[in-house]
C-alpha cells in the first residue's frame, strides 16, 4: 500500500463513516460561526456531554456575539461556573468585543483575523474556518494527532512543537476537496469515539484496513507522549465563616484578585499550610496548629474568627496545581472585644507559618512582609486589595465560583457541615 492509497483510504471511509454516525449535537444543527466558536472554546479540556447543557444556556441568555460583548463580565462567569478554565470566558468575552470594534459584529473568515481573536490558538482558528466557513484548514489537536499517529505510524513525540507542525500539514492534506466542514469534524469525531486513548474500537474502526499503527499492533503505544510535569500538590486550610449578629445565616467570601489564576471569582477564604516537596502528596495539617493558622490568616485579612473544627476535606486540580482542602467551620467574632485575644496565638502560628514559606522561597516577594502588609492592611479591613462579602443561598445565583467552592457552598447552605463540628 502506497502513501497516497493510505491517505485517501482514510479520506473516503472517514468520511462516509461520518455522514452515517455523526452525532447530533446543538452547535451542528446550526450553521452559525459564533455557536461553532463557543462550543469549541468550551470544548477545549472538556467533555462532549459536560459541555452541552452549558452550551445551551450560554446561548440562551448571550445568543449572539453582541449579546455577548454587552454582558456584564459576572453573568458569563456566571454561566460558565463549573465548567472550569475560565479564563476561556474571559478570553471569548474579549474576543467577541473585539468583533464587535474590529468586524461589525461579524465573525472574520480570514485566518489572520480569527486567529487576532483573544483565546484563539490554531486549533480553534483551524476548527472555526473549517467548520464554520468550510475553508481547507486543518484542526489539530491530542485527539487529532492521536488518531493520525496511529493511523500513519508516526513515532514524533506530539508534545514537540515540530511534531504540530507536521500533523497539521498531514491533516491538510487529507481535506478532500469541498468537505473541510464535515471532514475535520469527522477527523475529531473519530477521535472520540472510536480511537480513544486507552481502548481503541479497531474492529469497528472504519480505517482499520490501512491503519498501520493497528498492523503493527501499536495502537496501544501511540502517540508517544513525554510525560507532562506532575501538578504541584498544595495543602490549603479553608475557613467557613459562619456570620453572627447583622450576618447571622451568611457565610463570609472573597473575590479573587483581577489578574492570575481563576481571577476575579469568588472562594471562600483560604491559605496556604505548606507547600510540598515535587513529586511528593501534600500532607495534611493536624487540627489544633491548622485552626490557628486560620485565624491568624483571617486576622490578617481584617476578619476576627474562631475555627470551631473540621467540616470536611475536598479537592480541586487545575493543570499545574492540586489543592488539597482543609475546610474549618469558623464562627464570627467580635471584632472590638474578641480581635485581641484570638489574634495573640493564631497571629504568632501565622507569621511563623509566612516566615517559613519567605525562607522556602527567598528570590519571590517575601511572604512574611505579605503578611506584614497584610496585617497592617486588616487594620482598614481592605486584606489584600480583595473584596469581600457575607453571603446568603441567594447570592449564589449572582456570584461565580470554582465549582469546589460551589459544592461546599452547596453543601452548607443545604446542611451538610450541620453536625460536622457540634
Ligand atoms: S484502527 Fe484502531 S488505531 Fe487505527 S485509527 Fe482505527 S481505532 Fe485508531
Amino acid at each position: 500500500m502506497g502513501l497516497q492509497e493510505q491517505k485517501r483510504h482514510f479520506s473516503v471511509n472517514l468520511l462516509e463513516w461520518y455522514m452515517i454516525n455523526r452525532r447530533d449535537l446543538p452547535w451542528r444543527r446550526h450553521n452559525n460561526p459564533y455557536f461553532t466558536w463557543v462550543s469549541e472554546i468550551m470544548l477545549q479540556q472538556t467533555r462532549v456531554d459536560t459541555v452541552i447543557p452549558y452550551f445551551n444556556r450560554f446561548i440562551g441568555n448571550f445568543p449572539t456575539v453582541q449579546a455577548l460583548a454587552e454582558a456584564p463580565e459576572e453573568e458569563v462567569l456566571k454561566n460558565w461556573e463549573g465548567l472550569g478554565y475560565y479564563s476561556r470566558a474571559r478570553n471569548l468575552q474579549a474576543a467577541a468585543k473585539q468583533v464587535m470594534e474590529l468586524h461589525g459584529g461579524e465573525m472574520p473568515q480570514d485566518k489572520q483575523s480569527v486567529f487576532a481573536l483573544k483565546g484563539v490558538g490554531p486549533y480553534t482558528a483551524g476548527a472555526i474556518l473549517s467548520i464554520a466557513f468550510n475553508q481547507p484548514q486543518p484542526a489539530v489537536d491530542g485527539n487529532v494527532m492521536r488518531v493520525l499517529s496511529r493511523y500513519f505510524l508516526i513515532d514524533e513525540d506530539i508534545m514537540k512543537g515540530s511534531t504540530r507542525v507536521l500533523m497539521e500539514e498531514l491533516a491538510g492534506e487529507l481535506i478532500p476537496e469541498g468537505r473541510a466542514r464535515d471532514f475535520n469534524q469527522a477527523l475529531m469525531e473519530l477521535g472520540a469515539l472510536v480511537c480513544t486513548p486507552k481502548a481503541p474500537h479497531c474492529l469497528t474502526c472504519p480505517v482499520m484496513e490501512q491503519c498501520s499503527g493497528r498492523i503493527a499492533g501499536r495502537e496501544l503505544t501511540l502517540p508517544v507522549k513525554t510525560k507532562a510535569k506532575p501538578p504541584r500538590p498544595e495543602q490549603r486550610l479553608v475557613a467557613l465563616v459562619e456570620g453572627r449578629g447583622a450576618h447571622r445565616g451568611r457565610v463570609l467570601v472573597r473575590q479573587r484578585p483581577e489578574t492570575g489564576l481563576l481571577a476575579r471569582m469568588w472562594e471562600l477564604p483560604h491559605v496556604l499550610a505548606a507547600p510540598a516537596a515535587a513529586g511528593k502528596a501534600a500532607a495534611p495539617l493536624a487540627d489544633e496548629p491548622a485552626m490557628a493558622l486560620l485565624a491568624g490568616s483571617l486576622w490578617a485579612e481584617g476578619f476576627a474568627a474562631r475555627p470551631e473544627g473540621l467540616a470536611t476535606h475536598a479537592e480541586h486540580v487545575f493543570s499545574h496545581i492540586v489543592w488539597s482542602l482543609q475546610v474549618y467551620k469558623c464562627t464570627e467574632q467580635d471584632q472590638s472585644s474578641e480581635l485581641p485575644l484570638i489574634a495573640a496565638e493564631a497571629r504568632a502560628a501565622y507569621d511563623a507559618q509566612a516566615a517559613s514559606q519567605a525562607e522556602a522561597a527567598p528570590a519571590a516577594e517575601s511572604s512574611a512582609s505579605t503578611a506584614a502588609r497584610a496585617a497592617q492592611e486588616a487594620l482598614t479591613g481592605k486584606g489584600d486589595g480583595l473584596t469581600y462579602q457575607w453571603i446568603g443561598p441567594e447570592d449564589m445565583e449572582k456570584l461565580a465560583f470554582p465549582n469546589v467552592f460551589l459544592k461546599l457552598l452547596r453543601n452548607y447552605f443545604a446542611g451538610a457541615y450541620d453536625e460536622a463540628t457540634e
